[in-house]
């Protein structure tokens, strides 16, 4: 994030509670601002609560991001940062620890004590990736070592390929890998053994399987070079395709006992197509709803979600005016309607 971005005098906690805010979103990255953009320009009252990591934070370039293709992720988070606050949304620098439902909508608490209270909760907060405990992996995590294939697949078009297994069914990331490169190396022992059909189908496309232990990721400088095998053996590659345990950053969620689902990276939030959760007000946007929203995804699920929020709102608000209009009783050919006052 470019210094000049950030909030230099933060809002204090008396600013933070001293607001019944429309909408509290937890965490700001692509989904969380997205949809802070968008409430904010709708005149809604936006807190934006954001400990400033975003899961893609580790590499230097993102893409498949329409306009934004080779663009660094922190840079867009800036930008974000500048476009909400220029509409008048707060963001500040805190980590949401608690969050509960109150009478009119939810209170959240921060790690330095802040509570702020607000009438829509947006659970914005993203995943975290767990790494196999390989010496040299997390150095290169972003660069040499990446995740994903509609990421970082077309930067690696041509060039040695190693994708680290991390379990059986992580091999349909080495079949979406092939159309990149020809040599390909799928690294299995941490998956332990492949089924035989698995293993013919590999061999049929061309994909070469090593069951020995990766013990090391080799790099010279900034470049990794290779993968260190257990028996000392290097394998050279230029690119590895990890498979890192993908956790939802969830806690409000939880906390606020919202439905799970089971998907095949293991459970997470239920939510309906626009984010909204089991819990009425509460929704789930971005990674912290999907494991596989990328960028553009999680930034589409944050405006569905602020779409659908400020709807909420406006029929909120028509409501209370018809609750307020009264008919006009002593002249029935007027059939118009008068607000009360
Ligand atoms: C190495 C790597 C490279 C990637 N490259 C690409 C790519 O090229 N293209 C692409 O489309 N996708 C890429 N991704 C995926 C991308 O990171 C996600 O799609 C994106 O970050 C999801 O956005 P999000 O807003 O849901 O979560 P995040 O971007 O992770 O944002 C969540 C925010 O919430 C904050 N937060 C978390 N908990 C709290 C809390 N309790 N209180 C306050 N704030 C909190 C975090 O600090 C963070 O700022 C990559 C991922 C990785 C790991």
């Amino acid at each position: 994030m470019k210094n000049s971005d950030r909030p230099s005098a933060p809002p204090s906690n008396a600013a933070l509670a001293g607001e019944h805010w429309d909408v509290i979103i937890v965490g700001g990255g692509a989904a969380g601002l997205s949809a802070a953009l968008i409430l904010a320009r709708a005149r809604r009252r936006v807190l934006v609560l954001d400990t400033q990591q975003p899961r893609n934070r580790f590499a230097p370039h993102m893409h498949g991001v329409l306009s934004r293709d080779g663009y660094s992720p922190l840079d867009l988070v800036s930008d974000g940062y500048r476009e909400v606050r220029a509409v008048g949304g707060v963001i500040a620098p805190e980590r949401a620890v608690a969050a509960q439902a109150i009478a009119d909508g939810f209170e959240v608490t921060t790690e330095s004590g802040a509570v702020a209270n607000g009438r829509r909760l947006v659970v914005a907060t993203g995943a975290r990736d767990r790494l196999p405990d390989i010496p040299g992996l997390a150095e290169q995590w972003g660069r040499g070592a990446v995740a994903c294939p509609y990421c970082d697949g077309y930067e690696a078009r041509g060039r040695r390929i190693g994708v680290l297994l991390g379990s059986v069914a992580g091999l349909h990331k080495a079949h979406m890998l092939r159309p990149y490169s020809e040599d390909i190396t799928v690294f299995t022992a941490l998956a332990g053994p492949l089924p035989e059909e698995e293993r013919l189908l590999l061999e049929a496309r061309d994909i070469r399987v090593e069951a020995r232990l990766v013990a090391q990721v080799v790099s010279e400088g900034e470049e990794l070079v290779a993968l260190g095998l257990v028996d000392g053996t290097t394998v050279p590659v230029d690119v590895v395709f990890a498979e890192p345990a993908l956790e939802p950053l969830d806690g409000p969620l939880r906390q606020l006992g919202v439905d799970r689902v089971a998907t095949p990276l293991g459970e997470w939030t239920a939510v309906d197509a626009l984010g909204r959760t089991s819990v009425a007000g509460v929704w789930a946007i971005g990674n912290a709803a999907n494991p596989a929203a990328l960028v553009p995804i999680a930034a589409g699920s944050g405006a569905a979600a602020a779409l659908a929020i400020n709807g909420e709102f406006i029929a909120e608000e028509v409501a209370a005016a018809r609750r307020s209009i009264v008919e006009v009783p002593d002249d029935p050919s007027a059939r118009t309607v008068e607000v009360a006052r």
